[in-house]
């Protein structure tokens, strides 16, 4: 898709912090961080929002979420549970859709945002 900064992103046509990459999926730093960790994971494919997805997108939707965990864990925010089992670390995963929902950029992505508080915000 022509003019979308993350497709220019996941193309690498403009600069970002890579964290992830595979044929589907790429991951990178946002430029504006609200917490410690905050990444952001889109699909290659330019989609524009969550609710341009279909059933036939169920597979790359359940794909993106079970990267978070993964993602997470590499920027040292995995979800654990100390001696006495209680959680510690963690993160959030969030979507925006639409001006309602606060979506800025028209390229779906997830955000995963965690590490240790106090957060800038969220
Ligand atoms: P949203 O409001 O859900 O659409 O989030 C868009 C996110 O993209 C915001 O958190 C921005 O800080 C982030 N963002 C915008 N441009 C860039 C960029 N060039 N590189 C990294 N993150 C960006
Ligand atoms: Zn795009």
């Amino acid at each position: 898709m022509d003019n979308c900064i993350f497709c220019k992103i996941a193309a690498k046509q403009i600069p970002s912090t890579m964290v992830y990459e595979d044929d589907e999926f790429v991951a990178f730093k946002d430029i504006n961080p609200a917490a410690p960790v905050h990444i952001l994971l889109i699909p290659r494919r330019h989609i524009a929002t969550l609710s341009d997805c279909t059933s036939e997108d169920a597979a790359l939707l359940g794909k993106m979420l079970a990267l978070a965990p993964k993602i997470a864990q590499e920027q040292g925010c995995a979800v654990t549970f100390d001696a006495n089992g209680q959680p510690q670390g963690g993160y959030k995963t969030l979507i925006n859709s639409g001006p309602d929902g606060g979506q800025e950029v028209y390229h779906l992505h997830m955000h995963i945002i965690g590490g240790p508080h106090p957060w800038r915000r969220g």
